[in-house]
This record gives C-alpha cells, sequence and structure tokens, in this order.
C-alpha cells in the first residue's frame, strides 16, 4: 500500500473552486453557441466530470491523451500527442480541460496540434497551476488552484497508478 497523501484541498473545496470556473466559463461565449471541451486524459476525468456538471448550458467533449510522464515524478521529456481528437474542431470554441500544467511542454505542444485544427476560439482551464517549473510560456485562462512545486495526487491526478481515485487532493513525496 502506497503512503497516504498529505491533503492540500479538501473535496469541498475543489467543488466549490470548480462550481466558480464553471460559471466564469459559461459566460465566456455566446449563448447560441456550444463550447468543445477537450480534456486530456487520464488525470483530467475527474475534473472533466465535475465542471462539465456545473455548467449550466451544453457542452460537447472529447478527449485527448498525450504521452509525456512515465512512472516516475518528473518529466520524461518531449510531450506526444497519442489519442485523438476525434472531432472537427473548425470554427468551434474550443477548451482544453487540463488537470495540471507544470513545464507548459504538455500544453505548448497540444495547443499547436488543436490551433492547427483551426478553431475559432481555443482557451484552456485547468485544476492545478505550478508555475514555478514553467519552460514553456503557454496562456492558460483559468486556473483552479496556484500550487508550490510539489507532486501532487488525487481527485484524477496519480502517482504511478496509485492515489487516482481518491476525491480530495494531497502531496506526496517524489521517489
Ligand atoms: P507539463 O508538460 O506541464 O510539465 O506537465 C503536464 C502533465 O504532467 C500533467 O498533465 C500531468 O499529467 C503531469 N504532472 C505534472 N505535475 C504533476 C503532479 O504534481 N502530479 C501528477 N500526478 N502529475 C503531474
Amino acid at each position: 500500500m502506497p503512503a497516504m497523501p498529505t491533503p492540500l484541498y479538501t473535496a469541498e473545496q475543489i467543488r466549490t473552486r470548480v462550481a466558480e470556473l464553471a460559471t466564469s466559463l459559461a459566460t465566456r461565449f455566446p449563448t447560441d453557441e456550444t463550447p468543445h471541451f477537450v480534456a486530456v486524459l487520464n488525470g483530467s476525468f475527474m475534473f472533466l466530470a465535475d465542471l462539465v456538471r456545473a455548467m449550466t448550458r451544453p457542452v460537447t467533449i472529447d478527449f485527448v491523451r498525450m504521452a509525456s510522464y512515465g512512472s516516475a515524478t518528473t518529466t520524461s521529456g518531449t510531450p506526444r500527442l497519442v489519442h485523438g481528437p476525434n472531432s472537427d474542431l473548425r470554427d468551434r470554441h474550443v477548451v482544453i480541460v487540463e488537470d495540471i500544467v507544470d513545464t507548459g511542454l504538455t500544453l505548448h505542444k497540444l495547443r499547436e496540434h488543436l490551433l492547427a485544427a483551426q478553431p475559432r476560439t481555443l482557451d484552456t482551464v485547468v485544476l492545478l497551476d505550478k508555475p514555478a517549473r514553467r519552460r514553456a510560456t503557454v496562456p492558460v485562462d483559468l486556473v483552479g488552484f496556484r500550487i508550490p512545486d510539489r507532486f501532487v495526487v488525487g481527485y484524477g491526478l496519480d502517482c504511478d497508478g496509485a492515489h487516482r481515485h481518491l476525491p480530495y487532493l494531497g502531496i506526496v513525496e517524489a521517489s
């Protein structure tokens, strides 16, 4: 059994913040248009599920997967798009839904791919922002929580497959 993470944000704190993000997002686009959420697997699945349920308007959803982190708590180099998107982004109001932006390299690469598909707008919402290790300048429109340079798990984020199911966010020591 892996050691339990040190709590960082409770499920209640996350729920409150996600509702605020949903409210901000809902007012960002014309009411007669449906924003298209592109969520980055695997870490953003819980965030996405709560975010769309907190939205007061319809959205459409697609998923992408980037390969960047291996099994450790440090980056393994250049991120690649390995799955998706499986939808036509042209002329859509696309919103990237990401769990965490750390160096920014993953988001930078993903934005390049999605911009090539010519969306009308491309926004990004991240649950967590770790500005300390940023290496690429990427626009992030909405941030749930700005956090220090620690390895975070829970609420969809894992460490070697562990802790992803937890309803709260916590810190584990890097291995
Ligand atoms: P970046 O390319 O911005 O360095 O990293 C983005 C990806 O790295 C995230 O989508 C996430 O999968 C992973 N990552 C970065 N920091 C953490 C962290 O503290 N915890 C977990 N579980 N994953 C992280």
